[in-house]
């Protein structure tokens, strides 16, 4: 997968994010190790999506930048398919690496995480 360094920062006061521009996946350490873990596989989601040849032409209000975008629907949308298909880029990959994984509480930590931008994607 990795054709390039990415960074992984794993402190405190950062949120759980995957940082396009910077390469860098930040994961918030208050969590649980089975919570930081699911968030590693769902960063690493967004970046095996971003290095699709195909992202900009699939998510084309994505690109330009999530952070202060204007809420339009284009822009609601992709982000919300962005999440969903993150989240299974993320488990697949790590089932390509053998890893087992703890199905519940994966799609329990999925589904708070969607049913966040599920409100955020409601509240306009
Ligand atoms: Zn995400």
């Amino acid at each position: 997968m990795c054709e390039e360094d990415i960074h992984v920062e794993i402190a405190r006061d950062v949120d759980n994010e995957w940082w396009v521009g910077e390469r860098l996946i930040a994961i918030n350490s208050k969590q649980t190790y089975k919570k930081k873990f699911f968030c590693l596989m769902h960063e690493v989601g967004h970046y095996i999506l971003h290095q699709k040849i195909e992202f900009k032409m699939r998510f084309p209000e994505d690109c330009a930048g999530a952070k202060g975008h204007k809420k339009t629907k284009r822009f609601v949308v992709d982000r919300l398919r962005e999440e969903v298909l993150a989240w299974e880029e993320g488990l697949t990959y790590a089932e390509s690496l053998g890893i087992e994984i703890d199905m519940d509480s994966y799609n329990r930590q999925r589904t708070k995480a969607l049913y966040k931008y599920i409100e955020w994607a409601s509240d306009r």
